[in-house]
């Protein structure tokens, strides 16, 4: 079958994007054969996009990290035609041909049927960065959490994972502080249900002092760096912070003092490789009693949109999610 897909090669003048056809003989080897109805754009799908070799190393590529579905064949007794799936995560996206194109296929490993209680669009408003999200947020809770804790900060708030993680902290119950870098969001961040706004130059400055004056019972952080660095110093005493990001910087400029002086945790949180029984259950948790009305956080395109929202989620410009819908 052909198909339609979003290709990127890479040129010694950078990389060129196009739409062109594809054929469902060219797809990897896998199980599963999976007719994409949506994916999503996160800041993976950009790095990808624009020939970052951690992200991908052989091109020409079809980026695209979330697709989800409806089986079209399957080898795997666990799946058959019809069925509505999602897969995230793995290596699709990377260096396995991902969910901007019309068609993947993919190991019986790497899908998670569809939850009752979810459409197909409304797992890919959430796809990687909503289930991001939901496993920082379900860290906290396993380390013991609870709204009396007091206000947790959220930073990166607006981009897909923050906006997320505010409405889903908010859902639970917790007082939320958002930090963005964009002017003009307290509305969009109130709407999702934080109770403050601060601006991330308040977590900017690179202090030597080893702790500061305690801010925030807990956190969730998407971007590393300095910023989390004063996260963990702001940090109450027995307070969590759950990170997952790294659009700062990937490094983490601080010292063992407020690990050992107040006993705050960090939490590390993988999407990527978190074993399928551990995604179908978050899943089904954000399909139920984490259900979201995200509706005011996406944007919509298709794959002749997608060069645009790319760079401009590398340059830390989109607001919430992007869903990316195929046509028929
Ligand atoms: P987005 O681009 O949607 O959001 C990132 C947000 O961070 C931006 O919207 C902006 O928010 C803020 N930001 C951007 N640049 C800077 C900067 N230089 N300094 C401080 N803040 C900045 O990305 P995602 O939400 O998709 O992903 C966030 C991070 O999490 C990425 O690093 C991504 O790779 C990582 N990630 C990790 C996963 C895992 O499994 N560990 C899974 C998913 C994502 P604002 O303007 O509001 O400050």
């Amino acid at each position: 079958m052909d198909f339609e897909a979003f290709q990127v090669e890479k040129t010694e003048a950078g990389t060129v994007h196009r739409v062109i056809t594809r054929s469902t003989d060219d797809l990897p080897v896998g199980d599963v054969l999976v007719r994409v109805l949506h994916s999503s754009v996160n800041y993976k799908d950009a790095l990808s996009a624009r020939g970052m070799p951690g992200v991908t190393r052989n091109y020409p590529h079809t980026p695209g990290i979330d697709a989800a579905g409806v089986v079209v064949e399957s080898s795997d007794t666990a799946f058959t035609a019809g069925d509505e799936v999602i897969v995230i995560g793995f290596d699709l996206g990377m260096d396995t041909d991902g969910g901007y194109g019309q068609y993947i296929r993919v190991p019986a490993g790497w899908v998670t049927p569809l939850p009752t209680g979810l459409s197909v669009r409304d797992s890919m408003v959430l796809g990687t960065a909503g289930l991001t999200a939901g496993l920082c947020v379900q860290k906290l809770l396993q380390m013991g959490a609870v709204p009396e804790d007091g206000p947790v900060l959220v930073s990166g708030a607006t981009g897909g994972v923050g906006s997320v993680a505010v409405s889903l902290l908010s859902h639970l119950g917790f007082e939320v502080v958002a930090s963005t870098g964009k002017s003009s969001v307290d509305i969009y961040l109130k709407n999702l249900g934080a109770s403050d706004v601060i601006d991330r130059e308040c977590l900017a400055e690179d202090n030597p002092r080893p702790m500061l004056k305690p801010l925030f019972a807990h956190a969730v952080d998407t971007v590393g760096g300095v910023p989390l660095a004063n996260i963990i110093k702001q940090l109450d005493y027995g307070g969590s912070v759950a990170i997952c990001g790294l659009v700062a910087s990937a490094d983490l400029p601080t010292s063992v003092l407020p690990f050992i002086l107040r006993n705050v945790n960090v939490l590390g949180v993988d999407s990527v490789e978190l074993p399928i029984a551990q995604k179908t259950a978050l899943w089904q948790r954000l399909s139920s009693e984490w259900q979201l009305d995200l509706s005011s956080t996406v944007g919509e395109v298709g794959l002749d949109g997608l060069t645009e929202v790319l760079d401009q989620i590398l340059a830390g410009q989109v607001t919430g999610r992007t869903l990316v819908t195929h046509q028929d």
